[in-house]
């Protein structure tokens, strides 16, 4: 057994899942394509979220199974093995501190590069204002809805002058003509402003809070979900309750539980097309135990057996 690429997650270069490392640019094949954005320039409050990337990668070598020979996992729940696809890891987007722009088109250009190469992105954040620069690369791949899951709508049109932040970008990416329409669901935050809640509404977005999540369980919100649609799932883990996510910029009490989130993305996966995901704002520097990085590779990896049921 090649335990550099296998079974011992304690060895080896950690890439996401152990899957070969390739420049986005460069002459692969496979079904899904990792990019770490370390990137947090869009941070309004705990900033750090730019070794998410890395917190992430490291954690998913105990998932290294996925990109072995016969790839995929024994699915307890299920009785299948599931997630056997082809996994390359891009590496990092080459951030350039401050040049914030400049960022977003580096990131831009890394996914043209992996749609380009008929792969689907799974993008490892970074703040949440990464979305905005992924989801321009989608420019000639619409219509695309896109699913949300967060404690924050991110609706707020300006924030002291600024646009492009993590708090800014749902309503950014709604104005890109390819996207159709965001549902967005997880909502909780006590700083959510009653106008940015109006315009979600008013644009044709869909909010469901997490609370009535709690109330009502995850099975009520079945018709309420995207169906048949292209989606992109733009994962903030501050969806999840701030007990099991500690590890993020902006936490908040009273968030969704594992199963409920899982099953959402279940539901999701199942009714749709996912066209790409992003699983952002992970800051190990609040993450002591790093439960947060597990969590979120817990998300990944069952995502991935969704998307490939066997
Ligand atoms: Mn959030
Ligand atoms: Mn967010």
């Amino acid at each position: 057994m090649d335990f550099q690429k296998q079974g011992m997650s304690i060895f080896g270069v950690p890439s996401f899942v152990k899957a070969p490392v390739v420049q986005p640019d460069g002459d692969w094949r496979a079904d899904i394509a990792a990019l770490g954005v370390p990137f947090d320039l869009g941070t309004s409050y705990r900033s750090g979220t730019r070794f998410g990337p890395k917190a992430i990668r490291d954690w998913s070598t105990r998932f290294s199974i996925l990109s072995t020979d016969t790839p995929g996992y024994w699915d307890i729940r299920s009785g299948t093995r599931r997630g056997g696809c082809r996994i390359v890891d891009c590496g990092d987007v080459d951030i350039v501190p401050l040049l914030w722009e400049e960022n977003f088109e580096r990131i831009t250009r890394a996914v043209e590069h992996i749609l380009a190469r008929g792969a689907r992105p799974v993008v490892l954040g970074g703040d949440h204002a990464i979305t905005l620069p992924v989801l321009r690369a989608y420019k000639d791949r619409g219509p695309i809805t896109v699913f949300q899951l967060d404690a924050h709508a991110d609706y707020r049109d300006d924030s002291g002058g600024v646009r492009f932040g993590h708090g800014n970008v749902l309503r950014r990416v709604c104005e890109l003509d390819h996207v159709e329409k965001a549902v967005c669901i997880g909502v909780r935050s006590l700083r959510q402003q009653q106008g940015d809640l109006a315009d979600h509404k008013a644009h044709g977005n869909t909010l469901i809070c997490a609370w009535d999540v709690h109330k009502h369980g995850v099975e009520h919100y079945r018709s309420a979900l995207p169906s048949g649609k292209n989606v992109y799932v733009t994962f903030d883990i501050d969806a999840m309750d701030a007990s099991i996510a500690p590890g993020t910029g902006t936490p908040e009490v009273g968030g969704l539980t594992y199963e409920q989130a899982r099953r959402l993305l279940e539901m999701v996966c199942e009714n749709n097309t996912i066209v790409g995901l992003d699983l952002v704002e992970v800051n190990p520097l609040f993450d002591p135990t790093n439960i947060t990085a597990l969590l979120a590779n817990h998300l990944l990896i069952e995502t991935l057996g969704f998307l490939f049921p066997g």
